[in-house]
């Protein structure tokens, strides 16, 4: 016995120590990731249910480093919110996507929304609007293609955080809830945020079809957008089954592997903006 007691303390250990050791790796590494150009923006096309045409794409960073490999955004953007390099890469994806967007638009003469991940931390940094601001006027975009994804965290409850939202909203831009259903629970701030549309979380929709009561959940979010005027996206669309309901209950845009996985810039743009369509 008590040599398994002393197994599995070594082996205990020896987990928290590689697991400090990835999360001191991914740090030191996102210090150079950006001026060694190891970022790189994939983009999810936008579809609207009702005419199966794509409005816009999500932008979604990958990071190719030559020591850890590919690291996914889900390990490394919490440690770069911890660390402030966030600050630096969101003001990268917020350029090259906006950039990007507007390349996109000239070449197929098509107006699309580019909707952009924002973390809490970017926003409650006192230039953010300024350099939202700064973005848009150097792209020539017009601000209305502009979409933001934001997610609910307890800075969100602030009065500031509602005063910041609204001169954002200034600017022309769209306001976009992100995960929704899965953060603080209260609804009261959905009338207080200046939002144009709620983005229903994956987990509620990815095999929803054999589960009631995601099911339920996801008409329920759906009737509450309605109510508050605001428009309806559901992510992670995986089926047929799923893209038709979400169809027939009234939910206005899906995005998710059914219709098509995040895409390279080259990649998106063969499968989606070649001529034709
Ligand atoms: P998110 O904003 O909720 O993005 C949706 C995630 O679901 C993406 O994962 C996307 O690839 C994935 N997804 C899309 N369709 C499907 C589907 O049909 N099924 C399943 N299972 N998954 C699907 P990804 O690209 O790994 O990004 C993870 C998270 O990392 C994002 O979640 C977002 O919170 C964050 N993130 C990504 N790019 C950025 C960024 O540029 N800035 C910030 N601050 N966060 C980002
Ligand atoms: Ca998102
Ligand atoms: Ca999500
Ligand atoms: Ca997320």
């Amino acid at each position: 016995v008590k040599e398994r007691g002393k197994n599995n303390y070594q082996l205990f250990t020896s987990e928290m120590q590689q697991h400090f050791y990835r999360k001191m790796m991914i740090e030191k590494q996102l210090r150079t990731a950006l001026d060694n150009e190891e970022f790189e923006l994939f983009y999810q096309p936008i579809m609207n249910v009702k005419t199966n045409e794509i409005i816009g794409m999500e932008s979604l960073i990958r990071w190719n480093n030559e020591i850890l490999g590919q690291v996914t955004p889900d390990e490394f953007i919490p440690i770069a919110e911890e660390t402030g390099m966030i600050i630096p890469i969101g003001q990268w994806v917020l350029d090259t996507a906006i950039e990007q967007n507007v390349r996109w638009q000239k070449e197929v003469y098509k107006p699309f929304k580019i909707s952009i991940n924002v973390s809490v931390r970017q926003l409650l940094e006192p230039t953010f609007l300024e350099s939202v601001k700064n973005s848009i006027e150097n792209n020539s975009i017009d601000a209305t293609y502009v979409v933001l994804e934001i997610t609910e965290s307890i800075a969100m409850y602030a009065e500031s955080m509602i005063e910041k939202l609204c001169a954002l909203k200034k600017l022309g831009i769209n306001l976009s809830m992100d995960d929704f259903g899965t953060g603080y629970s209260s609804l009261s701030y959905l009338n207080k945020y200046p939002l144009d549309s709620l983005k229903i979380d994956k987990s509620f929709v990815i095999g929803m079809n054999r589960d009631d009561e995601n099911k339920a959940l996801v008409k329920t979010i759906i009737a509450i957008a309605k109510q508050l005027d605001l428009k309806v996206i559901a992510e992670g669309v995986e089926g047929e089954d799923e893209y038709h309901f979400l169809s027939e209950i009234g939910c206005d845009y899906a995005q998710g592997y059914f219709i098509s996985r995040p895409l390279s810039v080259n990649d998106f743009k063969e499968k989606w903006l070649t001529a034709g369509d």
